[in-house]
């Protein structure tokens, strides 16, 4: 399993001081097999081998972090862009309606994404939908892109088992074109294995409606397999994207990869769950984390490097790490680095969501009016009590609120969230910024 071997090789680069030419190559190796393993071609793991080891051997690692975070740092940008840039969305940049052709084996997931998908452009893009099953194998397909268009919300053209699927597309389109649809999407058979009866009947239905998304849904739990079949549909239809499913389950990530690869389209959504709302615009680094298991938390470092002094950002995670000392100067530089780093809802976003969770309860919600009213009432502290919050008592608490024109509840709440946030660090520290790039498994 590529997360798993990854994982291991990230772990077994912790704790590397330095790194050398002998060390990378150990990690290379693993991350080649790992990769070889997930079912990634071989012209594509030899690319991706040699460019990360050019990346790195110039790389200097900065600040805070290790030799062996930097490593994986590579190691992840070239995944995301293994992967393909952002999320380009759906094209409906056509004459409407605007025909989507959904292709794929049976058990891919295209009906239950055909509603998703529709849903999603009802409530996101206000758009006329209209779905039409092309499944006359099976008269439960027929009923289940029925039932799923209704709970879509969005409108469904019935079709029976008797029909020939180019004379129910042909009179599907007809009736989105007279009733002023913007979207239809066209649900087709799927086969157990590719098939040449299967794909010269899609193939027609192509000729036919000549889609503006030729769609490929795909298990993501399906692996060698996975590559097979988006080959041979990639080779079969102009393909304009490739809608990866059952993200949700216990996946291996190596289908993205290659799909991505051997298709060369662009993967536009994932399916992340049954329920309709299970469906997520695909985000390439996202699933370069998920590979790696370890969150967004490389992201939260690169945005560290970006907007934060780094003198201070080093200092910061120095007392992260020993979990001692952390006053209210490095409350306050914290909040300053929050600032600059976006905000609060940005950082915590980055966060592997435990740590989210904690961080949220201890200062989540901050708002920039609120973070500025922070400041200056730890402006007007001294820099003794700045260093020994315990010794401001009831005459100091009123002194400083005075100072910064603030009322003495709202010296007291500030007090409070330093408390939590200097818990919470002790936390970090004793959880340790190690383990959280090692990945926050179970
Ligand atoms: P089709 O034969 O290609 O039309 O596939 P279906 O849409 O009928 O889906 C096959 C099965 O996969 C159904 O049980 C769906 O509920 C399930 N399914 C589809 N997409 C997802 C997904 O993203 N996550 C999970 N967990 N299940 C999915
Ligand atoms: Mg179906």
């Amino acid at each position: 399993n590529l997360t798993q071997r990854l994982g291991r090789v990230v772990k077994n680069l912790r704790g590397q001081a330095r790194l050398t030419d002998e060390n990378i190559s150990d990690m290379l190796r693993e991350v080649r097999m790992a990769l070889l393993e997930a079912d990634v071609a071989l012209p594509v793991v030899k690319d991706f081998i040699a460019r990360v080891k050019e990346k790195a051997l110039g790389q200097e690692v900065i600040g805070s972090l290790t030799p062996g975070q930097a490593l994986v740092g590579v190691v992840h940008r070239e995944l995301t862009e293994l992967m393909g840039g952002a999320s380009s969305g759906l094209n409906l940049a056509t004459q409407p309606p605007a025909v989507i052709l959904m292709s794929g084996l049976q058990g891919a997931g295209k009906t239950t994404t055909t509603a998703k998908l529709g849903k999603w452009l009802k409530e996101r893009q206000k758009k006329k939908v209209l779905t039409v099953s092309c499944d006359v194998y099976r008269p439960a397909a027929i009923e289940q892109l029925k039932a799923v268009s209704t709970q879509a919300g969005i409108d469904f053209f019935p079709s029976t088992a008797g029909q020939k699927p180019a004379d129910i597309a042909a009179a599907a389109l007809d009736h989105a074109k007279r009733h002023y649809y913007d979207v239809i999407f066209v649900d087709t058979a799927g086969r157990l294995a590719i098939d040449e009866a299967m794909m010269a009947e899609i193939k027609d239905l192509h000729a036919l409606l000549k889609p503006i998304e030729t769609l490929f849904v795909v298990d993501a739990m399906l692996g060698q397999d996975a590559v097979n079949t988006a080959k041979a549909f990639n080779e079969a239809l102009p393909l304009t994207g490739v809608i990866l499913t059952k993200l949700d389950g216990d996946s291996r990530g190596g289908a993205a990869l290659s799909v991505r690869h051997v298709t060369g389209k662009p993967i536009k959504f994932a399916g992340v769950g049954e329920k309709l709302t299970g469906l997520e615009e695909f985000h390439p680094e996202r699933m370069a984390s998920r590979i790696l298991g370890m969150g967004d938390i490389l992201g939260l470092v690169e945005d560290a490097q970006r907007g934060v002094d780094q003198d201070k950002a080093q200092e910061f995670v120095k007392k992260m790490k020993s979990g001692k000392g952390f006053d209210l100067n490095d409350f306050k530089d914290q909040i300053g680095q929050m600032k600059k780093m976006g905000g609060m809802a940005a950082m915590l976003d980055k966060l592997p969501a435990q740590f989210s969770a904690m961080a949220q309860k201890a200062g989540g919600g901050m708002e920039d009016k609120t973070v500025r009213r922070l400041e200056g009432i730890i402006n007007s502290m001294t820099p003794g009590e700045r260093s020994k919050p315990e010794i401001i008592k009831a005459n100091r608490k009123r002194r400083i609120a005075t100072g910064a024109g603030v009322s003495v509840q709202e010296v007291n709440r500030l007090l409070n969230q330093f408390e939590q946030t200097q818990k919470m660090m002790k936390q970090f520290s004793k959880r340790g910024m190690q383990k959280m790039m090692r990945g926050m498994k179970g």
